[in-house]
C-alpha cells in the first residue's frame, strides 16, 4: 500500500508537469508556523491515505510532533508527515493568502515546500528580481539567467532545491506575477546559458556602476565567462555617498569582533576594476586588513565600488552601482535593450564566450 501511494505521488508529480520534459523543482517556502490556513485544496495525500476535500478546499493545519492536525471546520484529520496538498481543478492552492502554482508539501522537518515545474517557478521569480516595467528584451535576458541559475543550483539546500528568498532567488508565487514578466519567461522557454556545453554560474546584480567585476576578485573563484566588462555609459550616474565617523567604524567593527582602540589611517586596496578588495586600517602599532566584501556587508553599503575622503570626524565614501558587480547588470540590461540590443546580445555582452541553448 505504502509503495503504491508513493508511486501515485511520483506519477502525479510527473503528470503535473505541462510538458514531460520541463524539470520539476522543489522550493522551500518557509518553516511551518503555529497554525496555517490553506484554501483551494483538492486532495490530501500521505504515505497511507488519499483524502478528497470538498467545498472551497478551506482548512487549517497545525503540527504536533511528527503529525499534522488538519481542521476542516467540523472534522479533524490527523496524518503523519510528509503530506501533500493538490489543488482543486483550475485553481491555485494558497497558504496564509499566498497562492502558488503546483503542489504543496509539509515535510517531515516542518517546511512548506512548493513543488512545480521550472517554467511556472520562474514566473513567480522574475517580478521579484527585475522591475516588470523594464524593456521586454531585458526581462528576457533576466529570465534566461534566472532559469540557468535555478537549474545549476538544483539541490542547493538539503531538504529542497532552492529557498524562496535572496539567499537563492526571491520567489513569491502566483499573486506577484506580472503579465510582461510571464511573457519574458514564455518567449524563452527552456533556454539557458552555457559555456563549453555546460550550464554557467549566471550571476547577476542590480547595477555595475560603470564596470563589472572579475569573479575571482569577489569570491576568489575564476570563471572564464565572468570577466569584467565596461558597462553602458548611462550607468555611470548611479552614485551613492555614505559618511562614517571613526567612532561608528570602531563600534561596527567591534560587533564583528575586530577591536581597534585608535584609528590612525584608513586606506583602500583595489582590484583592477576599481572595486575595494581590502580596507587597510592602521593604529599606532598594528594593521588590520578587512575584505571589501565584508566591509560592504557590515556597513550595509550598496557596492564595493567606492573611494574615500577624510572629513572632520571620519571618512566620506563616494560609491557607484549596487550589488556584487559580477555577471549581468540589470540596470545595464535595461539601457542596452533601450539601445536596441536583443536579449541574446545582452547576455553575450555580460557573459563572455557563452552560448544560449534550448535545454528542453
Ligand atoms: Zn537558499
Amino acid at each position: 500500500m505504502k509503495y503504491f501511494i508513493i508511486f501515485s505521488i511520483i506519477f502525479l508529480l510527473l503528470s503535473y508537469s505541462l510538458s514531460q520534459d520541463i524539470p520539476i523543482i522543489r522550493i522551500g517556502l518557509f518553516k511551518m508556523d503555529k497554525e496555517m490556513n490553506f484554501t483551494n485544496v483538492g486532495e490530501i495525500l500521505n504515505s497511507y491515505i488519499k483524502v478528497e476535500v470538498g467545498g472551497n478546499g478551506n482548512l487549517s493545519l497545525k503540527l504536533d510532533k511528527e503529525s499534522a492536525i488538519i481542521n476542516f471546520g467540523k472534522d479533524l484529520l490527523i496524518l503523519t508527515l510528509p503530506i501533500f496538498f493538490y489543488p482543486q481543478k483550475d485553481k491555485f492552492i494558497s497558504v496564509n493568502s499566498m497562492a502558488y502554482r503546483g503542489i504543496l508539501e509539509i515535510s517531515e522537518n516542518e517546511w512548506i515546500i512548493n513543488t512545480l515545474n521550472v517554467e511556472d517557478y520562474l514566473m513567480g521569480v522574475l517580478p521579484g528580481e527585475m522591475p516588470s516595467s523594464y524593456p521586454l528584451e531585458a526581462l528576457k535576458a533576466q529570465a534566461v539567467s534566472a532559469r540557468t541559475y535555478a537549474l545549476i543550483n538544483f539541490g542547493k539546500h538539503k531538504f529542497f532545491d532552492l529557498c524562496s528568498n535572496v539567499h537563492c532567488q526571491v520567489y513569491k508565487g502566483v499573486n506577484f506575477e506580472r503579465e510582461r514578466t510571464n511573457i519574458a519567461v514564455k518567449e524563452t522557454i527552456g533556454e539557458v546559458i552555457t559555456y563549453n556545453g555546460q550550464l554557467i554560474k549566471a550571476y547577476y546584480h542590480s547595477s555595475s556602476g560603470g564596470i563589472t567585476e572579475n569573479s575571482e576578485d569577489v569570491w576568489g573563484e575564476y570563471y572564464p565567462y565572468l570577466r569584467s566588462v565596461r558597462d553602458v555609459e548611462e550607468i555611470n550616474d548611479d552614485t551613492w555617498t555614505v559618511s562614517l565617523s571613526l567612532e561608528k567604524i570602531k563600534m561596527v567593527l567591534n560587533k564583528s569582533n575586530i577591536y581597534i582602540e585608535d584609528i590612525f589611517s584608513i586606506e583602500l586596496e583595489k582590484s583592477s576594476t576599481g572595486r575595494v578588495k581590502n580596507v587597510i586600517i592602521k593604529s599606532s602599532d598594528r594593521e588590520w586588513k578587512i575584505k571589501g566584501t565584508m566591509w560592504r556587508e557590515i556597513f550595509n553599503l550598496r557596492s564595493t565600488l567606492f573611494d574615500i575622503k577624510y572629513n572632520n570626524d571620519g571618512i566620506y565614501l563616494l560609491g557607484k552601482g549596487m550589488g556584487h558587480g559580477v555577471g549581468l547588470s540589470q540596470r545595464g540590461a535595461k539601457f542596452l535593450a533601450e539601445k536596441g540590443y536583443n536579449y541574446r546580445e545582452i547576455i553575450k555582452f555580460y557573459y563572455q564566450g557563452v552560448e544560449i541553448e534550448k535545454w528542453y
